[in-house]
Formats: structure tokens, C-alpha cells, sequence
């Protein structure tokens, strides 16, 4: 699929690059003052958050970062209810301050569920940055505490957000046309 398909099938975009770079250095700024003089674990949620997570990290003093795969969507556009963790941690982070990154916040269930896990393993904090809040996705009580920008209630793409593993690699963000996913929509 080429950069034009991939325009092409967006209604419209939400964000532009230059409006993400703000976010991440906002976000990213104030992780360093409200982190300075601590070293806390930075778990960036695969693969959507990756983007967000290189980019906010870049204005951060001291960060370790780590991966986790938890799956809510198998592929399709509406969360499925229950979560599984695909990818787990490489580290102990008992007795450590950890920030979630996120891509999307939507209906909660996958923050809740890590969440739930990190608290079990014993974090010392835990602390959710976002790059999209979807709040009237919310299904469950989640908080973000960090919010890049506050998403309507649209099935968006790019930016490390895909669609069956494509357009992760947009630059921007941006609703993905329903006929895309629902070929009776025209
Ligand atoms: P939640 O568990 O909060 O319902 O969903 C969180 C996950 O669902 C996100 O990490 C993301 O993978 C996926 N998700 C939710 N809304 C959207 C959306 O509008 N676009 C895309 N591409 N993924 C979404």
C-alpha cells in the first residue's frame, strides 16, 4: 500500500505532524520536571505507542524503557471485552516508578488490566501518558494522567495507530474512512 493509498482513505485528519511533535514535547517536558531526580520505567504498550514513546522520551532526563503486547481488538474496530497480555515485561519493576505510554485510551479495559498487573507486581507508582484520550469510549474508570490530545469518539489511524497493521507509519493522525472497514458503507 503506498503513502497515497493510505491518504486516500482517510476522511479526515485530526492531528498533523507538527501538532504531534507539540504534544510529545509538552508531555515529555513535564514528565521531566515531575520525574527529575528519578530513573522511572517508561512501558510503552506495542505496537501503537512506539512513535509516542521515542518521541516524548526524547525530553526526559533519566527513563528505562519497556515493552508490553495486551490485546483488546484482534484486528477489527470494536473492542472485544476481554484482554490478553501478549508480550510481558523483561523487568522486575517492583519498587519502581512506572509511566504507562499509550496510544489510545478508549474504553480502559486494556489500562485496568495492566494497571491491575503492575500494582500485583509491586510499582511504586504508576502514572498513564496518552497520546489520544477517547473518554467517551470509556467502558471502565481509567484514568490518563498525561493526555496528548482528547479524541472524539472516531475510529482513527497513523501514528503508530493501525488498521489491520497498516498505517502505522502516517505521519499524522486521522479517521479512517468507515468504508474501509464496513465495505457496505459507501
Ligand atoms: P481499550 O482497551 O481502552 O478499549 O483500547 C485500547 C486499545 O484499543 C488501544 O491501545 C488501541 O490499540 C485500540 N484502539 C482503541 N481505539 C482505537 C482507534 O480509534 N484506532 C485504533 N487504530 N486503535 C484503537
Amino acid at each position: 500500500m503506498t503513502q497515497d493509498d493510505m491518504n486516500n482513505d482517510i476522511e479526515r485528519v485530526l492531528y498533523s505532524q507538527e501538532d504531534i511533535a507539540q504534544a510529545a514535547k509538552r508531555v515529555g517536558q513535564q514528565l521531566a520536571q515531575d520525574y527529575a531526580g528519578r530513573t522511572p520505567v517508561i512501558i510503552s504498550v506495542l505496537k501503537g505507542a512506539v512513535l509516542w514513546t521515542v518521541d516524548v522520551m526524547r525530553y526526559m532526563q533519566y527513563a528505562e524503557v519497556e515493552f508490553i503486547d495486551v490485546s483488546s481488538y484482534h484486528g477489527g474496530v470494536a473492542s472485544s471485552g476481554m484482554v490478553d497480555l501478549v508480550v510481558d515485561l523483561q523487568t522486575d519493576i517492583k519498587d519502581r516508578d512506572v509511566i504507562i505510554m499509550e496510544d489510545i485510551v478508549d474504553t480502559g479495559r486494556s489500562l485496568q488490566f495492566m494497571k491491575d498487573l503492575l500494582v500485583k507486581r509491586g510499582a511504586a507508582s504508576i502514572k498513564v501518558a496518552s497520546l489520544l484520550d477517547k473518554k467517551d469510549g470509556r467502558v471502565v474508570d481509567a484514568k490518563v494522567d498525561y493526555i496528548g490530545f482528547d479524541v472524539p469518539k472516531a475510529f482513527v489511524v497513523g501514528y503508530g495507530l493501525d488498521y489491520k497493521q497498516l498505517y502505522r507509519n502516517l505521519p499524522y493522525v486521522g479517521i479512517l474512512k468507515q468504508e474501509v472497514y464496513d465495505p457496505e458503507h459507501v
